[in-house]
């Protein structure tokens, strides 16, 4: 039979520094595990993120106004419509939103894990990636504050949140997360898309100083129809922001987009 009790909880005092230093010379030997997946990370010069778990970030042609990806059409380009079919039947209150890569294989795995348990190792590389991205220019501009899309009232942790504040660490821009829910609505990924909008209509508020002209950057983790950051934006517009731009890790693909893949969300 084990002994337990005063002399057993001795023993693993004694030891303990030397089992954390055995675990530190190992580590130092075997590569970093992905804070995504698990996996050996490897060096691919992007991150941490093992190469399964990176996105692949790069120019794409897509919707000026939604982000939505669209066919390469460079010999059309000049004539190609400013939005894309999916949002210009709507009114919509920002200027641009983008996303890192589509919501699909084993970057929407990474995205799952990083909302299921909103670790600062993960929020560090995601914010790395949304960093990137940005000082390439597939998202410009002069923001002077960084908003995440707020959670909802008995969710935590919040995966945005996390983002949106290690990323305006990164860009050195003013965290504001002043969005509040004002009321409950239905879980945005039970709706049909049509429904999305009405179920968002007027349910935030905002909690911070007016926003005399300021151009304000909406961070959320998955773009779906768009409904949640629309709703972010109009509150944003209506408390005086000049402007408004989304940007988001993900994107599920829309009724007219050429990426096909699972969506959630908002
Ligand atoms: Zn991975
Ligand atoms: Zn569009």
């Amino acid at each position: 039979m084990e002994t337990a009790g005063p002399l057993s909880n001795f023993n693993m005092k004694l030891i303990s520094p030397w089992l954390a230093w055995g675990r530190q010379a190992l580590g130092l030997l075997s590569p970093p595990a992905c804070p995504a997946c698990g996996r050996p990370a490897g060096r691919h010069g992007l991150a941490m993120l093992c190469a399964q778990c990176c996105p692949r970030i790069g120019a794409r042609p897509c919707c000026q106004a939604c982000g939505q990806w669209l066919a390469a059409t460079p010999m059309l380009r000049i004539s190609r419509p400013v939005r894309c079919r999916d949002c210009r039947p709507l009114r919509l209150y920002f200027e641009r939103a983008r996303s890192l890569a589509p919501y699909a294989q084993a970057w929407r795995q990474a995205i799952l894990a990083f909302k299921t348990l909103p670790a600062g190792d993960l929020a560090y590389q995601l914010a790395a990636l949304c960093s990137r991205f940005i000082r390439a220019g597939y998202l410009t501009g002069s923001w002077s504050r960084i908003i995440p899309v707020p959670h909802r009232p008995g969710r935590t942790p919040h995966a945005a949140h996390l983002l949106a504040k290690k990323l305006a660490d990164r860009l050195q821009i003013k965290f504001y997360p002043k969005l509040r829910f004002q009321r409950r609505t239905a879980p945005q990924h039970t709706l049909p898309r049509k429904i999305r909008l009405k179920n968002l209509r007027r349910s935030m508020t905002w909690k911070g100083a007016p926003l005399s002209g300021e151009a304000c950057l909406v961070i959320d983790d998955v773009y779906t129809t768009g409904a949640t950051v629309n709703e972010c934006a109009r509150v944003l517009k209506a408390q005086g922001a000049g402007r408004v731009d989304v940007l988001t890790l993900a994107r599920s693909p829309g009724p007219n987009s050429l990426e096909q893949g699972p969506g959630r969300s908002n």
